[in-house]
């Protein structure tokens, strides 16, 4: 079918820029695209800031009119209570985040979040209005006992396990050997995966919910390989690290048909 998806290309800043930078940075990359005439409709643009940053990246979003779409590293499976250090996707909600990116890799190694952490987590955002980016791959390790699809299919089921047929989502291939090694997939590679996890989310959610369904690929991607990815019929962005703090760099990944 002729689908179009609006290809989403997502900066995941991580523990990078404290609020002072992040209002430079967003400036920046703002002007940037505007003095090369980049067409904001043909490209969505979201960035991923640390919580501190949040409120004041919103003030100045809404401020200038920078139409960039705002999410969150994280939220809690909880909606409200006694849970020191942990916040609600109500709270960013109300700070006008439209995603919330859940199970990152780092998550998963660094706070042993599991599959059923994960998936109390995307049923949180999809209770406050989020859109959950939900980020599955596999390890160096696992590539070798599974090969390259067995695990991100896997935790994607688990993920999407009690989400309603039609939700929004959007899903994050990112291979945990590809993030910050400066070994990206190959776009074939990309390609069979993401298109193995499209069929997850029709099985979960359905067909037609499946084909809006922006499904991104992670791991080392730079303005030099964005184009053979996008290229590919069931990659539809990037999700985007260590390239995602450059300004040159990330306004050139997301001027990749350029
Ligand atoms: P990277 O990170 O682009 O620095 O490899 C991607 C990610 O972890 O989301």
């Amino acid at each position: 079918g002729a689908v179009t998806r609006t290809p989403l290309i997502a900066g995941n800043w991580k523990m990078n820029l404290d609020h002072l930078q992040a209002v430079a940075f967003v400036q920046k990359l703002h002007w940037t695209l505007k003095d090369a005439k980049h067409d904001a409709e043909s490209v969505e643009v979201a960035v991923f800031p640390p919580f501190t940053d949040v409120r004041t990246v919103q003030t100045l979003l809404d401020a200038d009119k920078i139409p960039f779409a705002l999410g969150a590293q994280d939220l809690s499976s909880h909606d409200s209570g006694a849970y020191t250090g942990e916040v609600s996707g109500s709270f960013l909600a109300k700070l006008d985040c439209r995603y919330v990116i859940i199970g990152h890799s780092e998550r998963r190694a660094y706070h042993a979040e599991s599959d059923e952490v994960v998936a109390s987590k995307v049923q949180a955002a999809l209770r406050h209005g989020l859109v959950p980016v939900i980020c599955v791959g596999e390890t160096a390790e696992d590539l070798e006992v599974h090969g390259t699809s067995a695990v991100p299919v896997a935790q994607l089921t688990a993920a999407l396990a009690g989400v309603a047929a039609g939700a929004e989502i959007v899903v994050a291939y990112e291979p945990v050997w590809a993030i910050g090694s400066g070994q990206a997939a190959t776009p074939e590679q990309a390609q069979d995966v993401c298109a193995k996890l499209r069929d997850v989310v029709t099985q979960a959610i359905g067909g037609d919910a499946a084909d809006r369904t922006r499904i991104l690929y992670g791991g080392s991607v730079k303005s030099g390989n964005i184009a053979g990815f996008m290229r590919q019929p069931d990659v539809d962005g990037a999700l985007v690290g260590g390239a995602s703090l450059v300004v040159d760099e990330f306004a050139a990944i997301i001027r990749y048909q350029k």
